[in-house]
């Protein structure tokens, strides 16, 4: 399987290659075949790209918010009608299923470009003051080059989800994908480019950790949206800091989902099911502390230990297959350690914890795996794991949940399953998560502001909130009658 592309950078309107920058490849995770062959940035692709950006930006601001909008509704329509190719190369790329990716990885791009170039011509006015004869008007402007930093969980959707807003707002994109998935991006590149949107205005460089900085600290990138771990995102801050950049912050999570004893059982455990297995727990907002109320604790288990046997491991590219590899043997590596600890410390391990069989030997497999008995202190209900692992906890009282859930640094997301809407409601207001469900998990449409609160980061993705992170605002005071000076 290949799936080389023409270059490895996309850099004003057409692919570009440096073979000075050090080469990488780009491994199927299922099969750990290498399907591409591509270099890293050197500084000198990167001035390109941010040169490219830094030309293209002032024509593109001038353009109506409605002329910017049509385009990126067009790139929407040409991800749609490509969504097979853009799902097998995002399968390629991450090693998720094709069942996963076909429904949620082009189309979450997709919808993005819809909703921003929908509303640009309505979201991006100012406000008109009064002042008692003399008034004051606001204009939203954009920042200039805005740098994007993805993760490698949702190649395509960051892609799109970060440059979507950026654009709209008449801002240019550079964006540097994982080195783990670079290719996804780079049809985003093109997409942009068939839709019309001028040259030099999205462009996409490789590289890793070493990259990232020259990006970041660069004199002419006014802000940098990072998707990324904790770490990374107070290296990314610091730096942005140094220069005074806009940053948002998408980062890691240890979130807590409850479980009453009231609730639908089987709509709890597929939603704890959805919300650590899907695309093999990697997923940043996952509820990997599964809090389970302790009168349930049995009969949720033995549900929740069938049903996870059940799921069907496999070739991503089979249609049946529910649970693809993880995306690197570095990252397998980790989950595997993560489990070691959760034996070591005491917890029951009540499912999977091996590698499945009936798999590629070379393939990133891990089994879904659950346990329980976790209490609040083992390093597995602490510390991020990004794998299909959940830790069921037990509780007794409502409080006791709350402050137990609320006791760790992260803060990106929070579930509660309950057929009491008024103690949802409640419990949702007393839990510190930028984003939250009830009586669902994980579900991220366009239309609802995403994001993180504590050290899960800051700033919003998705929604109108997001144009506010690609803009700023510009007050004007208009007199109306002479000076009044005391001079
Ligand atoms: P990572 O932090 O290792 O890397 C993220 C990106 O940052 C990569 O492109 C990497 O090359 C780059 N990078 C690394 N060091 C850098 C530096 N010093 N300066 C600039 N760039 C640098 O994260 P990952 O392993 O790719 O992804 C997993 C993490 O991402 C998890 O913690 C997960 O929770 C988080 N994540 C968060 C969200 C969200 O929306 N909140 C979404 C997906 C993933």
């Amino acid at each position: 399987m290949k799936a080389q592309p023409p270059a490895s950078h996309f850099i004003d309107g057409e692919y570009v290659e440096d073979i000075d920058g050090t080469p990488f490849d780009s491994i199927y995770p299922a099969t750990g075949e290498v399907i591409a062959r591509l270099h890293a940035a050197t500084p000198a692709i990167v001035e390109k790209a941010i040169a490219a950006a830094k030309r293209a930006q002032p024509e593109w601001a001038g353009l109506s918010p409605t002329a910017r909008g049509r385009i990126l509704k067009r790139a929407a329509e040409i991800m749609r009608e490509r969504n097979r190719e853009l799902s097998e190369l995002e399968t390629l790329d991450t090693g998720k299923p094709i069942q996963e990716t076909i429904v949620a990885d082009p189309t979450s791009g997709a919808d993005a470009f819809e909703f921003f170039g929908g509303v640009a011509a309505a979201a991006l006015n100012g406000d008109y003051i009064p002042l008692g004869g003399d008034f004051a008007f606001t204009k939203r402007v954009p920042l200039g080059v805005c740098v994007g930093i993805g993760a490698w969980n949702y190649p395509q959707q960051i892609a799109c989800w970060k440059g979507a807003p950026a654009l709209v707002a008449g801002n240019a994109m550079v964006f540097k994908p994982s080195e783990n998935t670079p290719l996804g991006a780079l049809k985003i590149a093109e997409i942009l480019l068939e839709a019309g949107l001028p040259k030099g205005l999205y462009n996409v460089i490789q590289g890793d950790r070493t990259t990232g900085p020259l990006l970041v600290n660069h004199k002419d990138v006014a802000k940098v949206s990072l998707t990324g771990s904790v770490e990374t995102g107070r290296k990314v801050a610091g730096a942005a800091a140094s220069s005074l950049k806009h940053v948002t912050m998408e980062l890691g999570g240890k979130s807590p989902l409850i479980v009453f004893e009231d609730a639908d059982l089987e709509s709890a455990i597929g939603g704890a099911m959805l919300g650590n297995f899907y695309s093999t727990g990697q997923v940043c907002s996952n509820g990997t502390r599964v809090f389970v109320q302790k009168g349930i604790k049995d009969r949720f288990l033995s549900r929740l230990k069938e049903r996870t046997e059940k799921i069907i491991i496999g070739d991503p590219m089979d249609e049946a297959t529910q649970l693809g590899p993880m995306v690197s043997r570095a990252q397998l590596d980790k989950v595997f350690s993560y489990i070691e600890k959760g034996k070591a410390e005491g917890a029951t391990l009540v499912t999977g914890g091996g590698i499945p069989n009936s798999v590629s030997a070379q393939g990133t497999y891990i089994q879904p795996t659950v346990f329980a008995d976790v209490t609040d202190e083992m390093t597995i209900a602490r510390e991020e794991i990004f794998g299909p692992v959940m830790c069921v906890l037990d509780f007794e009282r409502e409080d006791e949940v709350i402050a137990r859930a609320n006791g760790s640094e992260f803060g990106l997301s929070a579930g509660v399953f309950t057929s009491d809407l008024t103690r949802a409601h409640r419990v949702v207001d007393q839990l510190e998560a930028g984003t939250l469900w009830i009586n669902t998990y994980n579900l991220a449409p366009v239309e609802v502001p995403f994001g993180g609160s504590k050290q899960s980061g800051f700033g919003r993705e998705n929604s109108l909130a997001a144009l506010n992170h690609y803009t700023e605002l510009k007050s004007v005071y208009v007199a109306m009658g002479p000076v009044q000076s005391p001079y």
